[in-house]
């Protein structure tokens, strides 16, 4: 009885996450709206982070529901909402552009993803590497508490049905009443599924087998061979670095090379079997009620916000950031081949400072428009464009997947601009790599981006292609952002949206829509219920009950 209690609650927030139009989630979606009225919010869409294109774009990282929130000194329970429920996905070798006011979390958003601060709350998943070539301490945790993990999800589930149906008997009293039992059973709803998607992800359709032991006992045999041959892995790596430096042949090293090579063809094997051992269980099940469904929602990418910190600093070098300030982000004291080297080493691709390291820099320095003379010079010899060339190289001496760009031309001028816009353009092309670039700077946004995303006070409120963001905006902050883009025709100028207000404290952020306070379009329900990022055309997210 358990399980099929269990298995309703699974299937229904499986439904959440279906593509089709047709699916169980839509259903519970219109019976919602229907309970409340038909509110003009209501719009069937789809999530940013619920439809993973992969047939067309693979992403490289998926954001769901992230917050980042700070204490603030000398008060308990008051926090910085820096970023407060972001969901969106970015493409590899895409360049996501994020605008928005200063102050409105872009910078913190930016770090928040490379963990240099942990997240709050949410998932970000990274799909740069395989999860079991990293083998990380929350996935042995999530695999060893799978019936707790089960027990919490069937408590939220109620919980959010209990939510749910606070919203029907509340849909013929006032609209006050109405639209805070709405924003109750979305924070109940949010709260399941993020509860769903932590079991579902790394168990897929095993998650309703009802013999629980027999699912750990087979992950875990999995999980702990994978870990063996990452560390048979990591001996070779140090072997074959100490054999490269090594001036003379040694015999001894190369006998342990081969033995544990040997070692590691046998551990390869065994991680095959391991995984052979769970698709027979995946076999068994196959065809039973909800099985396909949950397996549509298994997911291989890292959860960067739940490795510890020795695992993060294993994809540091996937994932760089570039500065906004080429004065103060590099170190005075070191010379240019110091600071491009410094990551490379900390790495251990190299065991010192020798040629091959000096080889390195050179040609990194070389993709980034630096002359090799260069190498012994200071930063303080330099101009502010040579600056973030050297910072561009630092990031890319490790070969990142992923690069963070901080508004990383506001500090230059515009020529100088334009040459390191060209610069990211042509390493992005080079070195297949993907961007998330960071500016509060329309024009430049436009220019490098394939994407957008609109901010306002620690949320996307609208996200889309480039072209489609500046033809056809749909936000009512995004309409008064892009009218505010100084132009010397007169006719455009009379057109600009003057916003009304300051911006909010993100201490205490409005209720509702968070823009509710500065929109001329606002009505009743803006200020009560949250709107969701909703796709309201193709390809094309906007979270605003009045759509334009
Ligand atoms: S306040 Fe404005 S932006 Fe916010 S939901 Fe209402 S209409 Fe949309």
């Amino acid at each position: 009885m358990a399980n099929d209690n269990f298995t309703q609650a699974a299937l229904t927030l499986a439904g959440n996450f279906t593509v089709d139009a047709g699916g169980v989630g839509e259903a519970v979606g219109k019976a919602v709206g229907k309970a409340v009225g038909n509110l003009p919010g209501n719009l069937p869409g789809n999530l940013p982070g619920n439809l993973p294109d992969k047939k067309q774009k693979k992403p490289l990282l998926s954001i769901r529901n992230l917050k980042q929130y700070f204490p603030v000194k000398g008060h308990r329970n008051m926090f910085v909402k820096a970023n407060d429920g972001i969901t969106l996905e970015i493409y590899e070798g895409e360049t996501l552009g994020l605008v928005g006011e200063s102050g409105c979390g872009k910078s913190t958003f930016g770090r928040t993803l490379l963990q240099l601060y942990r997240q709050t709350h949410g998932r970000s998943l990274f799909y740069g590497r395989a999860l079991d070539s990293i083998a990380p301490h929350y996935l042995r945790d999530t695999i060893k508490s799978l019936p707790h993990g089960k027990q919490n999800l069937l408590k939220l589930f109620d919980k959010s049905r209990a939510a749910d149906a606070e919203v029907k008997a509340a849909s013929g009293g006032d609209d006050k009443h109405k639209f805070r039992a709405m924003e109750e059973a979305e924070k109940s709803r949010k709260a399941a599924e993020d509860a769903f998607l932590d079991l579902v992800h790394i168990f897929g359709g095993l998650l309703l087998s009802p013999n629980e032991d027999e699912i750990i006992a087979a992950y875990l045999e999995h999980f702990n061979a994978a870990a063996h041959r990452n560390r048979i892995n990591d001996d070779i790596a140090a072997l074959e670095l100490k054999k490269t430096e090594s001036a003379e042949k040694s015999d001894s090293l190369e006998a342990a090379l081969s033995e544990k090579r040997a070692a590691l063809a046998s551990a390869e094997e065994e991680l095959k079997r391991k995984l052979g051992a769970i698709d027979a269980l995946r076999g068994r099940m196959k065809g039973s009620e909800g099985f396909d469904e949950l397996e549509r929602l298994r997911d291989d990418g890292i959860d960067l916000a739940r490795l510890d910190y020795n695992e993060m600093r294993l994809l540091r070098r996937d994932m760089q950031l570039i500065f906004q300030d080429p004065y103060s982000s590099l170190n005075p004291r070191l010379t240019v081949g110091q600071i491009v080297g410094e990551g490379p080493l900390a790495h251990n691709f190299f065991s010192g400072t020798g040629e091959a390291l000096q080889e390195h820099v050179l040609g990194v320095m070389n993709n980034c428009g630096l002359a090799p003379y260069m190498i012994h010079r200071y930063p303080h010899q330099f101009s502010g464009g040579q600056r973030q060339r050297i910072g561009i190289a630092r990031a890319l001496a490790v070969g990142p997947k992923f690069i963070v760009c901080d508004e990383a031309v506001s500090a230059l001028d515009v020529s100088i601009q334009s040459q390191i816009l060209n610069l990211l353009s042509e390493l992005k092309e080079k070195e297949k790599l993907t961007y998330l670039f960071i500016s509060h700077d329309l024009s430049v946004i436009k220019y490098i981006s394939d994407r957008i995303g609109v901010m306002y006070l620690g949320n996307i409120v609208e996200l889309a292609d480039s072209e489609e963001l500046f033809r056809h905006q749909r936000h009512p902050y995004t309409e008064a952002l892009l009218s505010a883009i100084p132009t010397t025709r007169a006719a455009k100028a009379k057109e600009s949206i003057i916003l009304e207000g300051d911006i909010p404290s993100p201490i205490k952020p409005p209720k509702g829509c968070k823009f509710h306070t500065r929109c001329r379009y606002v009505t009743d329900i803006c200020r009560e219920v949250t709107p969701e990022l909703k796709e309201t055309d193709p390809g094309h997210f906007t979270a605003c009950h009045h759509c334009l």
